[in-house]
C-alpha cells in the first residue's frame, strides 16, 4: 500500500516537473538538466570561493543570477508558454546564457579559472544536438567574442608576473572553443544525415509495403492484401455497422485469347479489364487480382439489387471494350458470381458461395452474372442453385 502511494507520488512529481505530454516532457527535461548543470557549476564556484581564490560575494551574485536565468527559462519551457515559438525548447537562449555565465565565471574564478572550460564544452555540445548549423556558427563567434572580452578583463586584473600564465590560459580556452565548435558542427551534420536517412527509410518502407500489396501488371490490390481488407470488413459486419458483398469474376475463354493473339495481348486484356471494372464501380469498392484471370470485388454497404445492377453494368462494359488498337475486333467477356456475406460466416464460406455462383454462370453459357442464395440458417448448408441470373 505504502509502495503504491510512493509510486503515485513519484508519478505526480514527475508529471509536475516534466509534464506527461511527450514533446513537452522532452523539452522540459533538457531545460531542468541545464538548471542542474548550472547548480553543479555554482557548487564548484562556491568551493573556489571557499579556498579563497575567488571573492565570496562575487560568486554569490554570479550563482544567483546564473541559476535564476536558467530556472526562469526552464519554467517558461515547462509551462508550455513557449510551445508555439520557433524555438520552443529555448535551446539557443539557454546555451547563450550558459556561455555568458561561464565567461563571467572565468573572470571571477581568478587563478582557479581552469574549472571553467569544461562547462563551456558541455554547452557547445548541447548546441550540436539542438541547434541548426547557422546558429552553431553564430553561437561560436559569440562565444569567442565574449571570451575575448573576459580574457581582456582577466589579463588587466593580473599583476605583470601573472600575465604570461593568463595568456596561456587564454590559448587553452581558444583551443577548447575551436575544438568544441568543430565537434558541435560535426555532430549537427551527423544528426542531419540521420534525419535524412530516417526519412528515406520510412519512404522506402511505405513503397515496399505498397509493392507487396499490389499486382504489378494491373496495379490492383493482390490477394493477400484483399484478404486483410475482407477480414476488417467482416468484423464491421459482425458489429452490424456494414454489409459486405463478395464477387468472383473469371474471364471467359481467356486461354484461347492467349493462344490466338499471344501472351502480351492477353496481358493487355487483363489491364483493360481492370480499368473497365474500376471505372464502373464506386471508389469505396475494392477490386483485386485474385490470381491469373480471376478477380474478386468487395462491395461494402451496397444493397443486393444495387450490386446486381452494378455487376450487370460491368459485364456489359467489359464485353463492349476494345482491348487493343492492334486487334480492333477482339472482345472479352466475363462470368460473375456474387454472394452476400452473412454476419458470423467465414470469409472462405462467402467466397465459396460466390465461386459456386460463378460456376453456375459458366455452366449457364458464360458472360453472365449469378447471385448465390443465402445459406439455410438451421443446417448451415448453402443452396447451390443461383437465385438469379442476369445475362
Ligand atoms: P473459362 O472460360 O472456363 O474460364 O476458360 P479460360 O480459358 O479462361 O480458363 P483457363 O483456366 O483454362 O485458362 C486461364 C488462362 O489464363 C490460362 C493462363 O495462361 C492465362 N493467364 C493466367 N495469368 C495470366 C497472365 O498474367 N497473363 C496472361 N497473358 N495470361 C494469363
Ligand atoms: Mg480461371
Ligand atoms: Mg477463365
Amino acid at each position: 500500500m505504502r509502495n503504491i502511494a510512493f509510486k503515485h507520488f513519484l508519478t505526480r512529481t514527475s508529471n509536475l516537473l516534466f509534464s506527461n505530454n511527450a514533446a513537452l516532457r522532452n523539452r522540459a527535461s533538457m531545460s531542468w538538466l541545464a538548471v542542474g548543470l548550472m547548480a553543479i557549476s555554482s557548487l564548484v564556484m562556491y568551493s573556489v570561493a571557499h579556498t579563497g581564490l575567488a571573492s565570496r560575494s562575487a560568486v554569490l551574485v554570479w550563482s544567483a543570477v546564473a541559476l535564476s536565468g536558467s530556472g526562469l527559462m526552464a519554467l517558461l519551457v515547462r509551462s508550455g508558454w513557449t510551445a508555439g515559438w520557433r524555438d520552443p525548447a529555448l535551446a539557443l537562449p539557454q546555451i547563450i546564457w550558459a556561455v555568458t555565465m561561464s565567461a563571467f565565471a572565468y573572470v571571477i574564478a581568478g587563478s582557479a579559472k581552469g574549472v571553467v572550460p569544461g562547462s563551456v564544452a558541455i554547452a557547445l555540445l548541447f548546441a550540436g544536438l539542438n541547434l541548426r548549423a547557422k546558429q552553431i556558427i553564430v553561437l561560436s563567434f559569440y562565444a569567442v567574442g565574449v571570451y575575448a572580452v573576459a580574457m581582456l578583463f582577466a589579463f588587466r586584473e593580473q599583476p605583470a608576473e601573472g600575465r604570461q600564465l593568463e595568456l596561456i590560459y587564454g590559448l587553452v580556452m581558444f583551443n577548447m572553443l575551436l575544438g568544441s565548435m568543430f565537434l558541435s558542427l560535426r555532430l549537427h551534420q551527423l544528426r542531419k544525415r540521420l534525419h535524412v536517412q530516417r526519412k528515406e527509410l520510412i519512404a522506402a518502407l511505405a513503397a515496399n509495403k505498397e509493392l507487396a500489396s499490389r499486382d504489378p501488371l494491373t496495379g490492383l490490390l493482390n490477394r493477400r492484401h484483399m484478404l486483410e481488407l475482407m477480414q476488417l470488413e467482416q468484423r464491421r459486419c459482425l458489429r452490424g455497422v456494414r454489409t459486405m458483398l463478395l464477387v468472383q469474376m473469371d474471364l471467359d475463354h481467356f486461354k484461347s485469347i492467349n493462344d490466338t493473339y499471344g501472351h502480351s495481348v492477353g496481358d493487355q486484356a487483363l489491364k483493360k479489364f481492370a480499368d473497365v471494372v474500376r471505372s464502373n464501380i464506386r471508389s469505396s469498392d475494392v477490386l483485386c487480382r485474385w490470381g491469373g484471370e480471376e478477380f474478386v470485388l468487395l462491395l461494402s454497404d451496397a444493397s443486393v439489387d444495387g450490386a446486381m445492377q452494378t455487376l450487370h453494368r460491368v459485364r456489359v462494359a467489359v464485353s463492349a471494350a476494345q482491348i487493343d488498337a492492334s486487334v480492333p475486333d477482339l472482345r472479352l467477356t466475363v462470368s460473375i458470381g456474387m454472394a452476400e456475406h452473412i454476419p458470423g460466416e467465414l470469409i472462405d464460406t462467402t467466397l465459396d458461395r460466390a465461386d459456386q455462383a460463378l460456376y453456375c454462370a459458366k455452366r449457364g453459357g458464360r458472360n453472365q452474372v449469378v447471385q448465390a442464395q443465402r445459406p439455410l440458417p438451421e443446417s448451415g448448408q448453402h443452396d447451390l442453385m443461383p437465385a438469379a441470373a442476369y445475362s
